[in-house]
Parts: structure tokens; C-alpha cells; sequence
């Protein structure tokens, strides 16, 4: 083992499998798993909560200095999204969170709201923090940075199989509109928009097995930090 500060960012699109992939690492080389995408979540269910429309950026914007939003880990490890001390964990998945979510997430307000948070958890511990902009702006010194990516309709039947078995009620049609609409947003909006970093690794998982996707980053972050 190596006493190196470790710190892993994953980005990509929705249902490139970057959860999945970064909580499998996590645990082969226990480091502290971090869904920054579950933060944004919780600052769109606080607007969803509060009936401010999720395009309503001032009425977003002025909810931010009241916001209580922490994050803990249950005795498995798995993270849990509090709200004002409320576990939102659940609620935080439908899919109108999700549009909330990637509607919140493009105000440059909520992004430099959530920063510090997320920049303080890769300085006090062994990290591997998925999202958006991790290897852009939020770690852009981590010590390993990979875009995991795959194309469209992979991600949204992938997304479809995670949400049916978790007993939310959608339709594949409707999972692929989301990715589709997310994509966009994520990628277009002015504030730390989805893109690649130029030292980042880019993992296309269209057709490999999530044995074989997770293989690949094991591997990588093996070799990066000399594990
Ligand atoms: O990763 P997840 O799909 O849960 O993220 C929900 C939304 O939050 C994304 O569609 C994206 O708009 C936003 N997000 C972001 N930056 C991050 C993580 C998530 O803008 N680092």
C-alpha cells in the first residue's frame, strides 16, 4: 500500500455507470466514495420542496443561504443526503428530481454554494468522487482523473434495470428522453459544462460487462497510485 494522498475523479454523462463503478472501487481500495450528483439533487428537491420552479433561478438562488445540507455514511458505507437533517436519500432518485437536479446544477450560484463542500471531503480523506466537473473544477490536481462514458441507449436501459429494481415506475422511453435532456443541459450550460479534462482518461463502457468496466478502472487506479 502506498501513503499517497488519493484522490480519483470520475465524470461523464447520466448512466455512463460512474456510481456503480467509482462505490466498486471504493471499496477494493477503501477509499471514501463521494456522489457529489446526490448534493445537487438535494439542493433540487429543497426548490421541488420549497414550489420554486426548478427554472426559477432567483427563487433557487434565494433559497441557498437557508439550506442545511449534509451528508453521512450509514454502517455500510453506502452516503446518505441529509436535509435539514431530514434523510432525503430516497427522494432525492425519482425522475423529477433528476430534472431539478440538472436544472439547479447549471446556476453558477449553487455550483460555488457546493464547492467548498466537496473540496474539503478530497482534502481529509482517500477519495473517488464522481459528478460533472470533478477533474475540471472541483479536483482539478486529482491524482487520476477519468471521463467514463457510453453511448445513449446503453445508459438509459442501464438506468432503466437500476430504477425498476428499486421499484421507481418509469418507462425505458421516459429514462432515454432524461438521459437525453440531461445531456444537453450538462453539456451546453455556461457553468462547468460535462466535458472531458484534457489530462483525463476516457473509459467508453458501451461494450464492456460491468465486470469488465470495473476491471478496467481497478486497473487504472492501481497503476496511477502504484496500489
Ligand atoms: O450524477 P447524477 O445523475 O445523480 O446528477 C444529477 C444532476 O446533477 C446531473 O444531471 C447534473 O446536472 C448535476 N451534476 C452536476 N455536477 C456534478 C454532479 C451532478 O452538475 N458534479
Amino acid at each position: 500500500m502506498t501513503d499517497r494522498h488519493i484522490t480519483v475523479a470520475i465524470d461523464g454523462p447520466s448512466g455512463a455507470g460512474k456510481s456503480t463503478l467509482a462505490r466498486m472501487s471504493a471499496k477494493e481500495f477503501r477509499l471514501l466514495y463521494v456522489d457529489t450528483g446526490a448534493i445537487y439533487r438535494t439542493v433540487g428537491l429543497a426548490a421541488q420542496r420549497a414550489g420554486v420552479g426548478s427554472r426559477d433561478a432567483a427563487g433557487v438562488i434565494q433559497l441557498l443561504p437557508g439550506l442545511d445540507i449534509a451528508m453521512d455514511y450509514d454502517r455500510t458505507g453506502v452516503q446518505r443526503m441529509l436535509l435539514h437533517g431530514e434523510d432525503v436519500s430516497r427522494e432525492i432518485r425519482t425522475p423529477l428530481s433528476s430534472i431539478y437536479a440538472s436544472d439547479v446544477s447549471a446556476l453558477p450560484e449553487v455550483r460555488a454554494f457546493l464547492l467548498e463542500m466537496q473540496r474539503r471531503l478530497a482534502r481529509e480523506h482517500n477519495v473517488v468522487m464522481d459528478g460533472r466537473d470533478i477533474g475540471t473544477v472541483v479536483l482539478p490536481d486529482a491524482g487520476l482523473k477519468v471521463f467514463l462514458t457510453a453511448g445513449p441507449e446503453a445508459r438509459a436501459r442501464r438506468r432503466y434495470r437500476e430504477l425498476t429494481e428499486k421499484g421507481t415506475a418509469c418507462t425505458l422511453e421516459e429514462v432515454l428522453r432524461d438521459i437525453q435532456y440531461r445531456d444537453k443541459n450538462d453539456s451546453s450550460r455556461a457553468a462547468a459544462p460535462l466535458r472531458q479534462a484534457e489530462d483525463a482518461v476516457l473509459l467508453d463502457t458501451t461494450d464492456l460487462s460491468l465486470e469488465e468496466s470495473a476491471q478496467a478502472l481497478n486497473t487504472l487506479i492501481r497503476e496511477r497510485f502504484g496500489l
